[in-house]
């Protein structure tokens, strides 16, 4: 099914239109809060890379009694931006009463937020709410890590006759704590570029650091990995937000970001190499960085049951374990065409600094007896 909007060089239409001479940048606030703090921020955009003005209006909190938006009112106000400032709208659509209150107020473009991505029934009512238009509709990842369910949502959307569509990249939520709000999962964002290379592609920093400082490597990475754009947070006082106050940055912060990003748009067949070259090289960089994850992650369990052993009086090596690891991982790595003596080597050390990690906790405690 989805080999039908594969190699369409048309679902690209709608920004090679746009004729930009950067990475497409989407930013404003995450919700609209008051008409002032709108027209407030759209100005000050106008001083930046950004072509399009983004404002929540309805928000999909995760749990009730946060700030859930302002509701039809706001589209008064993004039509008066849009207006004053020329900047395309963007706000998120999340039923059918949503699609019809904002295509009524003339909102350019329309996401569809996380939440929603999940549930096949409310995606395929907002297919059928906007069926045949030719509005842009940007889809985010559903907030579990599904290429499937993702892509699904934009075939249903496609199927309805919308020709102009793109994802958003906003990360995958985990239970476990990590460094982001929501885990990037690079992989899922490079597969979905490998079917799909015409779709266009935006990164959302925000949702995905959920906090500011690393908003900028973020989106170094996706240009790295050759996005099209990104959708950033931004708000005049960001401290003061009435929602995600943490993850959003000034206009101010936004324009000196662009200027110090680095993009990778000539043309040529010398430069289309290179550009290949540096994507697939971003990819390796993505894999190199959750081995090292994967192996810090291993080495503290291995501490742990160092611990235990020595909490038991067990001796640290335990040979019939390590050779049924060996065994299960040489059958596996035949699998993915890894040759055995390549396993038996990596798995050597990686035994050795287990042994090392479980000696210092060894040493630890007897030196803590002493
Ligand atoms: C947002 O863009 O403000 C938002 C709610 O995003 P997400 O659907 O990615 O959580
Ligand atoms: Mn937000």
């Amino acid at each position: 099914m989805y080999l039908k909007m594969e190699n369409k060089k048309e679902l690209r239409n709608w920004l090679d239109k746009m004729n930009l001479s950067h990475p497409l940048v989407i930013a404003g606030p995450c919700s609209a809060e008051t008409e002032e703090q709108v027209l407030t921020i759209a100005h000050a955009l106008k001083e930046t890379d950004a072509t399009v003005f983004r404002a929540g209006i309805w928000k999909p909190r995760t749990r009730p009694g946060n700030f859930e938006g302002v509701g039809a009112l706001g589209l008064k106000w993004l039509q008066r931006a849009k207006e004053e400032t020329g900047l395309l709208t963007t706000t998120e659509v999340a039923n059918a009463h949503h699609v019809d209150l904002a295509l009524k107020h003339d909102v350019d473009i329309l996401w569809i937020g996380a939440r929603t991505t999940v549930s096949p029934f409310i995606i395929q009512e907002i297919a059928d709410a906007l069926k045949g238009t030719d509005k842009i509709c940007l889809i985010k990842n559903p907030v579990n890590p599904d290429l499937s369910l993702w892509l699904g949502a934009v075939e249903r959307f496609y199927k309805s006759d919308i020709p102009n569509l793109g994802v958003i990249h906003r990360g995958f939520s985990t239970y476990e704590k990590t460094r982001y709000r929501n885990n990037p999962e690079w992989q899922i964002a490079i597969d979905l570029q490998n079917r799909f290379p015409d779709l266009p592609l935006i990164l959302d920093p925000s949702h995905i650091a959920g906090r500011r400082d690393i908003i900028f490597e973020l989106c170094q990475t996706a240009l790295d990995l050759n996005y099209d754009g990104m959708m950033v947070e931004t708000h005049h006082d960001p401290d003061n937000a009435w929602s995600d106050a943490s993850q959003q940055i000034t206009p101010e912060t936004l324009r000196q970001m662009t200027v110090d990003l680095r993009i990778r748009k000539e043309e040529g067949d010398a430069v289309e190499f290179k550009n290949k070259l540096a994507t697939m090289r971003t990819q390796i960089d993505v894999i190199d960085h959750q081995l090292i994850e994967m192996l810090g992650k291993r080495m503290k369990i291995a501490d742990a049951i160092g611990k235990l052993k020595l909490d038991n009086n067990v001796a640290i090596l335990q040979s019939k374990r390590w050779n049924e690891i060996l065994g299960r991982m040489i059958l596996e790595g035949e699998e993915h065409q890894l040759s055995e003596e390549f396993i038996l080597r990596i798995y050597k050390a990686i035994h050795q600094e287990s042994i090392n990690h479980q000696k210092k906790v060894n040493n630890l405690k007897e030196e803590s007896l002493h």
